[in-house]
């Protein structure tokens, strides 16, 4: 099969490899369509500095089934899915918790296993979901990514109710999808984001406003009569970011950190306490998330933002053209023919 292979160094090449065969409980999927996330850059880098080794990206995958493994009972070849990215193996202190996402022994496709910049992928039975039929692969594949995050973020953790104000802070391909998602659970939405034309994006997601981060403030202050968010999601992870979502917060909201990094978050026990505000971390998803994803994708309620689809053998243009900031939501790459 064709995939693509993040090579040490930094270099990212097309090569040729055998098909890889599903384990008893594997099924194997020709992928149909892979997302381009934003943490392939990071890997990337990572690759390209000595600290990761080389490996096939790609953790947003669509596709069909076309060989099962002997113990396969969930699925068969033929079904057209969407696979989550997240392989637990189903038996640690986590998992028995249902907390798959922090899974302990399991792999990551596109991370530590190869994943879908390639014809092919092996996955776990338990790790797909048959797609709904009025939607179509390309926009699948980010689901099970940005839409999973997104649900996690605005409603598993979030809580996001009717009436509620949610924050949305980085209108990318997750923040795209934040806004659908808090919309359909009836919230009211400030989008914000430095960009003019990711502002407009969310506004075509239905953000009841999309301002710039210095308009915020007043933005948030007009719009909720508590004074104050009751759910801010920061998906950029900058001092500047996170120190905004938190003066946004209002009493009793839900601060959620979703993108990784270094920086601190001042909190005090006051904040805690008298103003009954919960401050946490949405890391990955699990197949709960995904599932609820696929349910309001299937409703019309989250569609993820496509606005570039190019070939496999496109990737590297594509990678460096998501770095220089010239992709909008997401981009997909089509392992087969285009947009099937
Ligand atoms: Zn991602
Ligand atoms: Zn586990």
């Amino acid at each position: 099969m064709r995939a693509v292979r993040f090579e040490s160094g930094g270099a990212i090449q097309l090569i040729q490899l055998p098909n890889p065969q599903p384990g008893a409980e594997d099924v194997l999927v020709q992928v149909l369509a892979a997302g381009v996330c934003r943490t392939d850059l990071h890997l990337l880098d990572e690759i390209k500095a000595g600290e990761r080794e080389p490996l096939i990206p790609g953790h947003e995958i669509a596709g069909r089934i076309t060989k099962i493994g002997d113990d396969v009972y969930t699925a068969k070849v033929g079904d057209t899915v969407g696979v989550h990215f997240e392989q637990p193996c189903g038996r640690c202190r986590q998992c028995r918790r249902q907390r798959t996402n922090l899974c302990e022994e399991g792999t990551t496709l596109g991370f530590d296993a190869p994943g879908g910049y390639a014809e092919f992928v092996v996955a776990k039975q338990t790790t797909v979901l048959p797609l709904p039929p009025n939607v179509d692969v390309a926009a699948a594949a980010p689901l099970a990514d940005s839409g999973a995050t997104a649900y996690r973020s605005v409603v598993a953790l979030g809580q996001a109710e009717e009436g509620d104000l949610v924050v949305v802070i980085g209108s990318g391909g997750v923040g795209l999808s934040a806004v659908q998602v808090a919309k359909a659970y009836g919230a009211r939405v400030l989008a914000i984001d430095l960009k003019e034309e990711a502002r407009k994006a969310a506004l075509d997601c239905g953000a009841d406003r999309a301002v710039n981060p210095k308009e915020a403030p007043s933005a948030t202050q007009e719009f909720a009569d508590r004074a104050g968010a009751d759910v801010a999601i920061d998906l950029v992870g900058t001092k500047a970011t996170l120190d905004l979502a938190r003066s946004l917060l209002g009493p009793g909201g839900r601060f959620i950190a979703v993108a990784p990094g270094s920086e601190a978050i001042p909190v005090t026990a006051d904040d805690l306490v008298d103003g009954g505000k919960a401050y946490l971390g949405s890391y990955s998803s699990t197949m709960a998330d995904f599932a609820r994803a696929l349910a309001l994708a299937e409703a019309g309620r989250l569609r993820p933002v496509v606005t570039r689809k190019a070939p496999l053998a496109a990737a590297a243009e594509v990678l460096s053209d998501l770095r220089a900031g010239k992709i909008v939501g997401r981009a997909v790459l089509f392992p087969g023919p285009m947009d099937p």
